[in-house]
């Protein structure tokens, strides 16, 4: 069980996918947090649910920590990686893989983040209410349950988000 073994497989599975690059480590150790650097041993960019499951299983397995990724915006140290492991950066995954106007439902990959949602929802009339004040990730905001200036009158991700 090791970070270096996890390392070695990730590569494996992810190829350019997986960056050991000390920026993008440092990049991926701050956030919008006052807390200082701590930062991933590697950062891996899925592009699918099937490789953020094959990741999962393989820092499970070597025993080490998975540190999920959105943009970055949270302000108490959540996305840093204080005793290392593995970063895993949703941004390659935005798509809207369906949107149902008529149920006001759409099923997004956890990337997208909310600004990127409602230029896509533009033309439908419909909108993404939650409005954190940072252009966060939809995985991002379900993870820290954000709310905001809307929440009021539209509800916090506990409310919006429904499967
Ligand atoms: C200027 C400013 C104002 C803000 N105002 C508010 C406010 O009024 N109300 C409020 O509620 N919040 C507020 N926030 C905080 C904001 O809600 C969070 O920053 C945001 O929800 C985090 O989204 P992110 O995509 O940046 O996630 P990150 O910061 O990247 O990650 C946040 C957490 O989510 C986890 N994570 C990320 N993606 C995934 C995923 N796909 N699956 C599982 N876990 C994941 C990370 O591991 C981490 O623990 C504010 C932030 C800023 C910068």
């Amino acid at each position: 069980m090791s970070v270096t073994r996890a390392i070695h497989r990730l590569t494996s599975l992810l190829g350019e996918g997986l960056s050991l690059s000390k920026p993008v480590l440092e990049d991926h150790g701050r956030s919008e947090t006052y807390f200082p650097l701590a930062a991933p041993d590697a950062v891996a960019f899925p592009k699918s649910t099937e490789e953020v499951s094959a990741i999962v299983k393989i820092c499970a397995e070597e025993g080490c920590a998975v540190i999920g990724f959105g943009a970055g915006t949270s302000l108490e140290g959540q996305a840093q990686a204080p005793f290392g492991g593995i970063c895993v950066d949703f941004s390659k995954m935005k798509a809207i893989r369906r949107l149902a106007q008529e149920d006001m439902v759409a099923v997004v990959e956890a990337g997208i983040t909310r600004e990127e949602l409602n230029e896509e929802l533009r033309a439908t009339g419909l909108f993404f209410p939650v409005d954190p004040g940072a252009n966060a990730s939809l995985g991002g905001m379900a993870s820290t349950r954000a709310s905001g200036t809307t929440a009021v009158r539209y509800g916090t991700m506990r409310d919006n988000v429904i499967g």
